[in-house]
C-alpha cells in the first residue's frame, strides 16, 4: 500500500494493560484502495513493554453513536470483534455482566471469546471473597457454569454494547445475529 492511498490519521493514548507503566497509542489510519473500498488500520503499541497488536477493520462498520446488540449463538459468533471505547458500555444480560464506562478499564478491543475470559477471571477472582457456606456461593458457581458453556458456544446470549461517542463497534462473524439502533445522549442517561 502506497502513501498515496493514505487518507487520514488519528491517534489516541491509553494506559497500557499489559505492564501499567506505559502508554500505549492507539494510531488510525484509513485508507482508500483502488477499488474504491475503504478501510481502518488499528495499530496498538506500548512504549514501555512489547505489547502491541494491529488490525484491519472495513470501514462499512459503524461508527455512529447508538446500540449495537450482537447475539451470540454458537462458536463462530465467539470471534466477532470487538472494540469499546472508553465511553462504550458493555453488557451481557443473560448473564447480568456489565463493564461500566470509563478509561480506566483494562482492555478495549478484543473478541467476544476474550470478554467472557475476562468475566470468568473477574468472577472467579469475586468469588474468593466468599466462605464456602456462604448462600451466595451457588449463585457465583452457576455463572461460572454458563459462562464456561458460553465460552463452548453452549449458552446463548447477547452482547449489547451503547456507545454516545460511537466510538465503540462490533464486527459481527454472522451479519443475521447484528442490529444496530441509533440513540441520542439524554437517552443514554
Ligand atoms: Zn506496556
Amino acid at each position: 500500500m502506497s502513501e498515496k492511498a493514505k487518507k487520514s490519521e488519528e491517534e489516541f493514548h491509553f494506559q497500557c494493560p499489559a505492564c501499567k507503566k506505559g502508554t500505549i497509542s492507539i494510531k488510525k489510519t484509513v485508507y482508500d484502495l483502488p477499488d474504491k473500498d475503504k478501510m481502518l488500520i488499528i495499530k496498538f503499541e506500548c512504549n514501555k513493554c512489547n505489547y502491541s497488536d494491529n488490525d484491519i477493520i472495513p470501514l462499512t462498520t459503524n461508527f455512529k453513536p447508538g446500540i449495537i446488540s450482537l447475539k451470540v449463538t454458537d462458536e463462530t459468533d465467539l470471534q466477532s470483534k470487538v472494540y469499546r471505547s472508553p465511553i462504550g458500555k458493555l453488557e451481557i444480560p443473560e448473564l447480568e455482566l456489565v463493564i461500566e464506562p470509563g478509561p480506566s478499564a483494562t482492555f478495549y478491543y478484543t473478541n467476544i471469546e476474550g470478554i467472557l475470559f475476562r468475566f470468568e477471571n473477574a468472577v472467579s477472582i469475586y468469588k474468593k471473597n466468599f466462605d464456602k457456606n456462604d448462600p451466595h456461593i451457588n449463585e457465583i458457581e452457576e455463572l461460572l457454569e454458563n459462562i464456561q458453556k458460553a465460552l463452548k458456544g453452549e449458552f446463548e446470549f447477547t452482547l449489547r454494547l451503547s456507545d454516545t461517542g460511537g466510538g465503540s463497534y462490533i464486527i459481527p462473524q454472522n451479519k443475521s445475529n447484528y442490529t444496530f439502533r441509533a440513540i441520542n445522549n439524554q437517552e443514554i442517561q
